[in-house]
């Protein structure tokens, strides 16, 4: 079947991997893949439910699409993880006529095949086949210089505020020959940097261990990226990890190979342990910090970032000072702070969320304010410093700068006519932003 077919991805990393895997899955079985929802005659949102605002979303841009194309009544469909949560009650909205859960990708073709033939409210919300394998060849990619590296799928951890383990089922990590064959051939490929990434990369935990084999490791995810440092990528980069599987020996492994890059993205969501307690999160402030710890004695500086929740049902003035306490202590490199938002079907939408909407803004912008300052100071630590930049886009500021990732992945931006997209460059930093640095190009390796 020839049409043409539309994606657009909202939400997560595991999303952008999972709209790269369906693009390559529908242009095997001969659709064409279009830049914009104009021209298709298929049209997919790749959706996310962990925040209200991401589904409020969706619902607006269906409903824009629907109206831009009133007399063609193009097949209007949604995938990922607000389909699997709400399955057949999309159908309520009369211009969606197809939903596909988080483990149908694969079955794409053959539903919109079905979908274009006039069937109407098709779903799929089963599980993966056997078998199926997760490779996407590298047109299909999002960047051809960085690639996104799925090597577990779901959670097992059911923190009490989070869909993800609703949307994305149980944990499945893919073998590690799977996945190293993968690194290998992006390699082949001219691919300079790999994501390895999952809800929560450091539980990867693989039926077998098969492509592990004679690489030391205190858990199978030290043993993989001791496995992905030894393929020669030349960039490593994983996220995220969740605190309590955070192993020190994965610091270790970072300090042993140079290409496994100097930055870790290790959620603590508070800093109270009755919150954290009610949050389910398996950790203590002191657990945390301990493994914060590990992380500034490498014999490297490693770059660390954060999430936390503010406003989280019942959370006291006391609780968000421990909180501030704890992101002063941990000096993060950056850290994304969210209000709480209820999630339904999740044990924290059980609890009275009693944090008005003004107070969760209030604190918010009191903890934005605690991370600014942290955020300068390291910052402009590195004024004067070099650093390498995977160049990876022409900056949107400026028709003659570029824009790319350090190893400890910072924004840098520098003025870089003669350098193509894909180089590294050596850049000097000379400014430093609030949330990027600005240099001068010394060279290009
Ligand atoms: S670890 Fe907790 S917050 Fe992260 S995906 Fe799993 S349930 Fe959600």
């Amino acid at each position: 079947m020839s049409a043409r077919v539309y994606i657009e991805t909202f939400g997560c990393q595991m999303n952008v991997a999972d709209t790269e895997r369906a693009g390559s899955g529908l242009q095997s079985a001969g659709y064409e893949l279009v830049d914009s929802e104009g021209a298709a005659d298929v049209i997919l949102f790749n959706s996310c439910s962990v925040r209200a605002r991401a589904t409020q979303k969706l619902f607006t841009r269906i409903g824009e699409v629907r109206s831009s194309r009133l007399s063609e009544k193009p097949v209007i469909g949604v995938m990922g993880c607000v389909a699997q949560l709400e399955g057949q009650a999309l159908f309520d909205n009369p211009s969606i006529s197809l939903v596909v859960g988080t483990r149908a990708t694969d079955r794409l073709p053959e539903l919109i095949d079905r979908a274009l033939n006039g069937k109407n409210h098709l779903i799929d919300l089963d599980e993966r086949a056997d078998g199926e394998v997760w490779n996407i060849p590298a047109a299909q990619r999002h960047s051809k210089y960085v690639a996104f590296v799925p090597i577990i799928e779901g959670c097992n951890k059911f923190c009490s505020y989070c869909i993800v383990p609703f949307s994305r089922g149980r944990e499945r990590s893919r073998t590690a020959d799977d996945i190293l064959a993968e690194v290998y051939g992006l390699r082949e490929h001219g691919y300079r940097e790999v994501h390895l990434i999952g809800q929560n990369v450091n539980s990867y935990r693989p039926k077998s261990e098969a492509g592990l084999e004679g690489f030391k490791g205190a858990t199978p995810f030290c043993k993989l990226l001791r496995a992905t440092a030894a393929t020669g990528m030349e960039r490593i980069k994983f996220t995220t990890s969740f605190p309590r599987d955070f192993h020190p020996d994965i610091v270790t492994a970072i300090e042993e190979n140079e290409n496994l890059c100097d930055w870790i993205h290790l959620p603590a969501q508070s800093g109270s342990d009755r919150v954290l307690r009610a949050m389910r999160r398996g950790h203590t402030r002191d657990d945390y910090l301990r493994r914060i710890e590990t992380i500034k004695q490498a014999r490297r500086r490693l770059s660390l970032t954060s999430d936390i929740i503010v406003g989280f049902p019942g959370e006291t003035e006391s609780d968000l000072e421990d909180t501030m306490k704890l992101v002063a202590d941990c000096e993060y490199d950056g850290l994304y702070i969210f209000k709480y938002s209820e999630r339904p079907g999740t044990p924290a939408a059980r609890l009275p969320d009693n944090v008005s909407r003004q107070e969760k803004t209030a604190r918010f912008l009191a903890l934005e304010r605690v991370q600014r300052r942290i955020q300068r100071r390291i910052y402009e630590g590195y004024l004067g410093r070099e650093v390498q930049v995977l160049v990876e886009r022409d900056s949107s500021r400026s028709r003659t700068d570029k824009t790319g990732h350090s190893t400890c992945h910072k924004v840098i931006n520098f003025p870089g006519e003669s350098v193509a997209l894909g180089q590294v460059a050596r850049v000097q930093v000379r400014t430093a932003n609030p949330n990027s640095l600005y240099g001068e190009l010394l060279d290009v390796a």
